[in-house]
C-alpha cells in the first residue's frame, strides 16, 4: 500500500523508481496474489463520513492527489458510509498503473539488506525476516518489534471521573494528582469481570500469526510470554489478574478511603490528555467482546473507544527514538520508512505515509527542504503521534481525533467537535497543498 503510493508520487515529480517486491517468489502468508497494493483483511478503507477520522482523512489524500485513493473510488463497492472495494479490480488497477508508468521498474525480488539511499523502506507489518534482520543491524535491535499486543485505547471524556479516581502507585510519578485514572473494582466486580473474559469470544489467530520463537502455548494460540492477552492471564487463575496487571497495591480510592480489591489503571496515551491506554489489558477479544466485556469496568460503562486491542504479528520500528516526522531515519541522509512499519496503522493511513515519504524522496532529490505536515491536518497528525509519543512503551496508532492538535474552542457536541476538526484539517491542508503538488 505505502510503497505503491509513494513509487507513484516520486514518478510523478519526475524521477526514476524502482520498486522492489518479493511476491510471488517469497509469500508473506497474508497475501494471496501477485498484484501490488493487496487489502490483506478487510475490503474497507474506513467510512467517509467527513465527521470521522478516516473521512478526514481520506479528504486529505484526495486533496493531495493520491493515486491509490483515486483507484479505491474507481473499484468502490455500495458500503454505506463506508469505501470498500472491490479488492481484485483495486489492486489490478494499482498494479496497472505502476508497471505502465515510464519512470518506474517493478523488480519482484525480495531486498535481503536496507537499499542503496535514497530509498524508502515500506515493506509491511510482514517485512521478510531478513530485511528485519537489517533493519535491526541499522537502527538498534531493540528498536524493532515482530509482535503487537495493543491494548484499547478510549476516549477521555467516555470515562466516568465520578467513579474512575486520579492516582499514581504509592504517590511516584510526575504529576502530584497522579499519572494515571482508576477504576477501582470490589470482589463482586472483579469475580464478575474475569467470568466475562475468559468466557468472551476470541479472534482466531491464523497460521502465520502464530509467533516465531520462543512463546508459551495457551488455548489455540500461541504468545509471548511477555506480552499475554488478559483473557490468558485470567484463565491462568482467578486472582492472576488481582495479582498481575490489575493489582491494587498502592492505591486507596479516595472515596473510599480504602484499596479497592482489584483496579484497572489508564494512561494517558496523548499530550492532550482526549485519549486513554488500559494498561497491561492487551487482548485477543472480538471487538463485541471488549465493547461488552471493558464496559463491565467500573467508569468505564460508557466507554467509547478509539482503538480496539489486539494481537497479531507486526513489524515495525520503535518510530519516537529513530525516525523524524518527515518519515527520514534519524541520522540517516535519506533513508525514509513508510507504511506500517512507522507504526502508523491501517490502509489509509499508510497510504498517507507514503505520499508524505514520496514527497520527501523527491524534495531531497530536488535540494529542498523537507516537509514535516502540521498536526492539524490528520496526515501530520499520525506523523507527529508516532515519532513524538513514549519510545518506552510505543505502540502503533490509527487514525483518530484524539491525536489532532486540540481544538482552541472545543464545542462541547461531538458532531460539532468533528465539524471543527474536519474544518481545521481542510484549512491545514490548503496552506501546505502547494508546496506538495
Ligand atoms: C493480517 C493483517 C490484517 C490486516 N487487516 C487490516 C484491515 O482490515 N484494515 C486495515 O486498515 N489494516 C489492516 N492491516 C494493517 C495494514 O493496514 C495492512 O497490513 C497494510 O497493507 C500495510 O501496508 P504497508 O504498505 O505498510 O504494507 P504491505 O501492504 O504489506 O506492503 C508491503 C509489501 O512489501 C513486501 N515485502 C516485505 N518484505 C520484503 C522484502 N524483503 N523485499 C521485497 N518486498 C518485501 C510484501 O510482500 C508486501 O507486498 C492488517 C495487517 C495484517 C498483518
Amino acid at each position: 500500500m505505502a510503497g505503491s503510493e509513494a513509487a507513484w508520487q516520486l514518478a510523478e515529480r519526475g524521477h526514476e523508481v524502482v520498486l522492489v517486491e518479493m511476491r510471488p517468489g517469497v509469500p508473506t502468508g497474508a497475501h494471496v496474489g501477485d498484484r501490488l497494493a493487496e487489502l490483506v483483511c478487510s475490503n474497507s478503507l474506513g467510512s467517509v463520513l467527513p465527521d470521522r477520522a478516516s473521512g478526514i482523512l481520506i479528504r486529505e489524500l484526495d486533496a493531495l492527489g493520491s493515486l491509490l485513493l483515486g483507484l479505491a473510488r474507481e473499484a468502490a463497492l455500495p458500503a454505506g458510509g463506508a469505501l470498500a472495494v472491490d479488492r481484485e479490480r483495486f489492486s489490478q488497477a494499482v498494479t496497472s498503473a505502476l508497471t505502465g508508468h515510464p519512470r518506474l521498474r517493478l523488480l519482484r525480488e525480495e531486498a535481503r539488506g536496507l537499499p542503496a539511499e535514497p530509498a524508502i523502506v515500506a515493506s509491511g507489518p510482514l517485512t521478510s525476516a531478513a530485511l528485519s534482520g537489517a533493519l535491526a543491524q541499522a537502527l538498534g535491535e531493540d528498536q524493532l518489534y515482530f509482535y503487537d499486543a495493543l491494548a484499547p485505547i478510549v476516549e477521555a471524556d467516555s470515562i466516568d471521573q465520578t467513579v474512575a479516581f486520579r492516582g499514581s502507585r504509592f504517590g511516584r510519578g510526575q504529576d502530584t494528582e497522579g499519572d494515571y485514572l482508576n477504576c477501582p473494582l470490589d470482589r463482586d466486580e472483579y469475580e464478575a469481570f474475569v467470568d466475562a473474559l475468559v468466557n468472551a469470544e476470541r479472534v482466531d489467530l491464523r497460521g502465520f500469526e502464530a509467533a516465531v520463537g520462543k512463546g508459551v502455548r495457551a488455548g489455540d494460540g500461541v504468545y509471548f510470554e511477555g506480552c499475554l492477552p488478559v483473557e490468558v492471564i485470567a484463565e491462568r487463575g482467578r486472582g492472576s489478574l488481582a495479582f498481575g496487571p490489575l493489582r491494587p497495591i498502592g492505591l486507596k480510592d479516595p472515596r473510599t478511603g480504602r484499596r479497592p480489591h482489584a483496579v484497572v489503571q489508564l494512561r494517558q496515551d496523548n499530550a492532550a490528555r482526549t485519549l486513554y491506554n488500559l494498561v497491561g489489558l492487551q487482548t485477543n477479544l472480538t471487538e463485541a467482546a471488549q465493547r461488552k466485556v471493558i464496559r463491565l469496568i467500573p467508569g468505564l460503562a460508557g466507554a467509547r473507544f478509539a482503538r480496539y486491542g489486539q494481537m497479531h504479528r507486526n513489524t515495525f520500528v520503535n518510530a519516537p527514538r529513530v525516525l523524524e516526522p518527515t518519515l527520514r531515519v534519524r541520522g540517516r541522509e535519506a533513508l525514509f520508512l513508510a507504511g506500517q512499519i512507522t507504526g502508523v496503522e491501517g490502509y489509509l493511513g499508510n497510504i498517507a505515509t507514503g505520499l508524505l515519504a514520496g514527497v520527501n524522496v523527491s524534495r531531497h532529490l530536488d535540494g529542498r527542504p523537507l516537509l514535516e505536515l502540521p498536526r492539524t491536518s490528520m496526515i501530520g497528525a499520525l506523523c507527529r503521534y508516532v515519532t513524538h509519543a513514549d519510545g518506552r512503551t510505543f505502540q502503533p496508532m490509527k487514525a483518530n481525533l484524539g491525536i489532532l492538535e486540540p481544538l482552541l474552542e472545543r464545542p462541547r457536541s461531538r458532531p460539532e467537535r468533528a465539524g471543527a476538526y474536519a474544518a481545521q484539517s481542510e484549512a491545514a491542508i490548503s496552506a501546505i497543498k502547494a508546496s506538495i503538488l
